[in-house]
């Protein structure tokens, strides 16, 4: 994780702090230093941030311990100052499973919680107060107390992808498709999010920002829980183009740039002797015009280093691989025997057709 502070280890699971999380300590800092308040009062306030955060990944926890229950690895858990994330391998297919690791979280809460009443209550705390008392070293684990109770509420509301969204859409899955499921939650997490951002601009910053990782992350979650719908069960020999245009690797520039204006080719295979040595995109075209050098060749500009796909390989596997090393077009082989290519644009109207078609 760039720009994070690693913390340490549990179980195999790393945890990081982002540094925008030192921001939140500074303004904290700035905004009690302007309003006059006790330093010895800061000081709590800034200890009491620290502990709720520390709570907040025993809550990240919760979620990928039990997720490591069923087999699924978390790669780290990352704290920001809007709060925790534990970014698991990937998510349980089983809705009983989605249920448990998604309750984890705020169950560590509220364990949390009676266990902080539990103390105050037997080391005699006086929980009979007139107005909310000041921040200080008897008080703390009250306010602790109080605040892992939040956590616990504000955690299960179901604003998907937040704990109680996944809570809604693991229920809703043991009736309906997934897909369907997800849809439904994703559209209660847009319609929370919406309050959430309207009443955090005149409350509460934080919210607002809440509100729209909300918003974007619902949306990301069900296009991406629709396309894993779609292409699972297909491989790559199902989106495959066998027709596809060739560029000789020695002929000039130029040639490439009659091509991509002649027809709607947007990426080419370049070849040697019938053989393709690697491709060619339309960015590549353009990026090898800027060189302003005419006699710059095909082989030059070309991507020699070109992923490779087998036909047999599952069609999502083959797309995640495509964006992770950020490339738009693939060569496929069935063993060493080159067959054709598999575009990213191919496969997004692969998902439109059998969207299309699913309806
Ligand atoms: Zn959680």
């Amino acid at each position: 994780m760039k720009f994070s502070l690693y913390l340490g280890r549990y179980s195999g699971i790393k945890v990081f702090i982002h540094w925008t999380f030192s921001l939140l300590l500074f303004w904290i800092v700035i905004a009690n230093t302007r309003s006059g308040t006790p330093l010895a009062e800061t000081g709590w306030t800034l200890l009491f941030i620290i502990l709720i955060f520390l709570c907040v990944i025993l809550h990240e926890f919760g979620h990928a311990l039990t997720a490591q229950k069923f087999g699924i690895q978390t790669r780290d858990i990352i704290l920001l100052p809007i709060g925790g994330l534990a970014r698991l391998e990937k998510l349980p297919d089983d809705p009983k499973e989605e249920l448990k690791v998604a309750l984890a979280g705020p169950l560590v809460n509220l364990v949390i919680f009676f266990i902080l009443l539990l103390i105050l209550f037997f080391k005699g705390f006086d929980f009979y107060m007139e107005e909310a008392p000041a921040l200080n070293g008897s008080t703390i684990w009250l306010y602790l107390a109080s605040a892992n109770f939040f956590l616990a509420v504000f955690n299960l509301l179901p604003a998907f992808p937040m704990d109680g969204g996944r809570v809604l859409r693991a229920l809703l899955t043991l009736r309906m498709s997934r897909v369907k499921a997800t849809e439904i939650a994703g559209a209660t997490g847009q319609a929370m999010a919406i309050l959430f951002v309207f009443f955090g601009l005149f409350n509460n910053p934080v919210l607002v920002l809440i509100g729209i990782f909300i918003f974007l992350g619902a949306q990301a979650e069900v296009n991406q829980t629709k396309q894993h719908s779609l292409l699972s069960g297909f491989t790559v020999e199902d989106a495959l183009m066998s027709k596809f245009p060739v560029l000789a690797f020695d002929a000039p520039l130029q040639k490439a740039v009659e091509k991509l204006l002649d027809g709607q080719a947007t990426h080419f295979v370049v070849v040697r002797d019938d053989q393709p040595i690697g491709t060619l995109s339309r960015e590549g075209i353009v990026q090898g015009l800027h060189g302003q050098n005419a006699q710059v060749s095909i082989e030059d500009v070309t991507d020699k280093d070109p992923l490779k796909l087998e036909m047999a390989t599952a069609l999502e596997e083959a797309l995640k691989n495509m964006s992770r090393q950020n490339k738009k077009v693939a060569l496929v082989y069935e063993g060493h025997h080159f067959v054709g290519i598999l575009d990213q644009e191919n496969i997004s109207e692969f998902i439109m057709v059998k969207d299309a078609l699913a309806r």
